[in-house]
């Protein structure tokens, strides 16, 4: 297994990102969707813990069968919200002792599962990074917001946040977005601070309008109308709204690679398609392969 410091080193990265399942059903399509796609040898598998305020979930059992039995780089996801030191204690060293390199160390959304949730020991995600650097060797990453998070009093505040957790951190991930203007302009931004630390952007292929509209609103993320009119005059037509999803998210892909991005995290949402077809049309830009070797 490897570190995703190294990977990025050598990049660029293509990475895919799962959520844990919630039920028996979306862990048995999530298990056929893995083995899809680690198929294509992706540099690394991620797995969200407890993302969008829902259940903190089986994001260990999925790591640990990404890990052992898929062979594939893993990133587990790891919140503080709502964790005691105790707690977060006892994940790391599970991570540690499974063979994990890697983690995403998080502030979190917080879990809407039980009433009265209580406020943690952490209050941000640097704190996070501080204390699993205290204990293990992992290559941590931390989330970046690069339209600035919703809860930023102001633009100048975010990225000087940003620019102290990046310079704590081995690498950035950033929220899904829809112009690779967004990146560049804050990258740009960090590196006028002094940060050299590479941030991989996230790219989202909108599939679902109504999903992305939802979400889009909650990260602050531009979703582009002229892309919603695109998506929405699909209407029910499943294949035609994939078939703009995939391209939209193909071009988007080159433009960042062009733009520098060391690598991109595509955000399955549990689905082998269109992550596949837009690894294989992007494998020119990445230059590799992302065919099944061996
Ligand atoms: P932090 O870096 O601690 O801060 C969040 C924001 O608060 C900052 O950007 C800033 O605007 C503001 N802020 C905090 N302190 C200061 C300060 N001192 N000065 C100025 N501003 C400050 N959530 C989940 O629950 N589970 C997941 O698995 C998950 N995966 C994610 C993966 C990626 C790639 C990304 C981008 C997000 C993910 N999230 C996940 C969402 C994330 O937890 C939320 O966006 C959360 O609200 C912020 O987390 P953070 O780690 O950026 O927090």
């Amino acid at each position: 297994m490897t570190s995703i410091a190294d990977l990025l080193a050598h990049g660029p990265t293509l990475s895919f990102e799962f959520s844990a399942p919630r039920d028996e059903e979306g862990a048995g399509r999530l298990d056929r969707t893995l083995a899809r796609l680690a198929e294509l040898r992706p540099s690394f598998m991620s797995v969200t813990y407890g993302a969008g305020g829902s259940s903190r979930g089986p994001t260990y059992e999925v790591v640990e069968h990404i890990h052992r039995d898929l062979d594939v780089t893993t990133m587990p996801h790891l919140t503080c919200v709502a964790h005691t030191r105790a707690e977060i204690e006892a994940i790391v060293e599970r991570y540690r002792a499974l063979g994990t390199q890697n983690i995403l160390a998080l502030h979190g959304d917080v879990p809407l599962d039980g009433p009265d949730q209580p406020a943690g020991d952490f209050t941000r995600a640097i704190d996070l990074v501080a204390f699993i650097r205290e204990r293990a060797s992992f290559a941590i990453g931390v989330a970046a917001h690069p339209e600035g998070h919703p809860r930023a009093e102001s633009r100048a505040a975010d990225l000087d946040h940003h620019a102290e957790k990046l310079r704590n951190a081995d690498f950035g991930m950033t929220q899904f977005l829809f112009s690779a203007h967004h990146y560049e302009r804050f990258v740009a931004e960090m590196a006028a601070r002094g940060v050299t630390t590479p941030i991989v952007p996230g790219v989202m292929p909108p599939t679902n309008v109504e999903g992305i509209a939802r979400m889009s609103a909650m990260n602050g993320t531009e979703f582009p109308a002229d892309l919603r009119t695109r998506l929405e005059s699909c209407g029910d037509d499943a294949a035609a709204r994939r078939e703009v999803a995939t391209e939209v998210a193909t071009r988007l892909g080159e433009e960042l690679l062009a733009a520098g991005a060391p690598g991109l995290h595509l955000y399955t949402l549990n689905f082998s398609e269109p992550a596949r077809t837009i690894a294989r049309n992007l494998e020119a830009a990445l230059g590799r392969g992302v065919e099944a070797r061996g």
